[in-house]
């Protein structure tokens, strides 16, 4: 093809985008796996501000994943919400979304809470972010016996601990950490020691490990700080009893600091408007949008600026917390060798 032609035809393909674009540039279709009140005014704050309007469609990480992959070039898809880097690493890997160039997310999402940057830009942003802590029962067991991850695989622990699947997603998250801060050896020991202290088989979600301490069958537990931060705002006297019967500990605070994980947005691979995905994305990490954002799930705003207002989460935490500092980019990369792991040694 001759230069002239080729650029012709770039020209008329540009201008052909153009058009598409503007024609729907006054609608902007999220896929979420978020959905809070907190969310819905903040839609509706961004809508008039700037005309566009926000479709959203709920869905979990992975039947968004999922749905995004079905629908391939025909996805009507602009701005992906999801709650879990391990998840956004996997989207990422699976092509489905289309890196971002913002100096202004650049400035204001600490690169250690967003994708690596490649050639062509970065392929998510974190928004806010969740600790994933220690709940136990001060009855039965010492603070400090559990107030490190490396200690929950210790023999004193054994027939103490509960946990939600090794291969969900938070716990693929975690363990991605645990890979990067000791190594392949010690990791794949200390996952066969957490195996080995578990006082029943993987099953239910954070907030039934609470219950299971609550209730005595465990001793120990690992949960997302929003899970917590829920029950402590719950004006249900069940939940306030439930309060009583645990304690919290933000784990690894003389070490490496308790391990992070993110909620975060990325531009669909197929987005028909991605200037506007973009547009949206750089205000929810507006200061004025952080706070609402973060505190919609109880979470933490990326921002460094901005100061959580969540009462709950400065209770719980003592008002600060020393956090790792691996990206969660690097964290959510491991997934698959951290599978490979949990099936070598029969981890459910
Ligand atoms: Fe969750």
């Amino acid at each position: 093809m001759s230069r002239v032609i080729r650029a012709l035809l770039l020209a008329a393909s540009a201008g052909l985008l153009t058009t598409l674009a503007g024609a729907q540039s006054n609608e902007l279709n999220l896929y979420s796996a978020r959905h809070y009140q907190t969310d819905e005014a903040l839609y509706s704050q961004f809508t008039k501000a700037t005309g566009i309007k926000i479709n959203r469609v709920d869905a979990d990480d992975a039947g968004i994943l999922a749905r995004l992959k079905a629908e391939g070039t025909a996805s009507p898809a602009d701005v992906i919400l999801l709650v879990d880097a391990a998840r956004l690493g996997k989207g990422q890997v699976e092509g489905l979304f289309r890196p971002i160039k913002s100096p202004l997310l650049e400035a204001a999402v600490p690169a250690q809470l967003r994708a690596a940057a490649g050639s062509d830009g970065i392929a998510w942003f974190g928004l806010s972010t969740r600790a994933r802590v220690v709940v136990y029962d001060k009855t039965r067991v010492k603070r400090e016996d559990v107030d490190t991850y490396e200690e929950l695989a210790d023999p004193k622990n054994k027939g103490r601990v509960c946990l939600r699947s090794g291969s969900h997603p938070y716990n693929l998250s975690l363990f991605g950490s645990m890979l990067e801060h000791l190594g392949p050896a010690k990791m794949e020991n200390w996952l066969q020691g957490l195996k080995a202290n578990l006082a029943r088989a993987p099953k239910g979600g954070d907030t039934d490990q609470i219950r299971a301490v609550a209730s005595g069958e465990c001793a120990v537990a690992i949960s997302n700080s929003y899970y917590i931060a829920r029950l402590m705002r719950s004006g249900q006297a069940q939940d306030q009893a439930l309060m009583s019967k645990f304690e919290v500990v933000f784990p690894n605070q003389q070490s490496w600091g308790t391990h992070l994980n993110i909620a975060g947005a990325a531009v669909a691979r197929h987005s028909k408007n991605p200037q506007a995905a973009i547009q949206f994305i750089e205000y929810l990490a507006s200061p004025q949008a952080q706070t609402y954002f973060a505190d919609g799930n109880n979470e933490w705003p990326v921002v460094a600026s901005v100061k959580t207002t969540n009462a709950a989460l400065q209770a719980m935490s003592g008002g600060a917390f020393k956090a790792e500092t691996v990206p969660v980019a690097q964290v959510a990369a491991h997934q698959v060798r951290v599978q490979q792991m949990l099936d070598r040694i029969g981890f459910r």
